[in-house]
């Protein structure tokens, strides 16, 4: 790591590799259930989807506000 603090883009794209991570990790088996809770529903997938989606949603807003901007930002990294 180069600097002391991240900048928000590295931070939503750190929460972003872990929810996937997450979700890689808390994939549903053959019988249904999640293969380690092993719950049919499993909360902790949830909660990484919703991660995933709160973090592309800032994303697109900030898009919308400084089209192209976001792009040059991204490609930097
Ligand atoms: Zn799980």
């Amino acid at each position: 790591m180069t600097a002391p603090f991240l900048s928000l883009a590295q931070i939503r794209n750190r929460l972003i590799l872990t929810a996937r991570a997450v979700l890689r990790d808390h994939r549903t088996d053959a019988d249904g259930r999640c293969q380690v809770c092993r719950t049919p529903e499993c909360p902790v997938s949830t909660a990484a989807r919703n991660v995933i989606r709160a973090a592309e949603d800032v994303q697109a807003a900030e898009e919308q506000a400084s089209p192209g901007m976001g792009r040059r930002l991204r490609s930097k990294q």
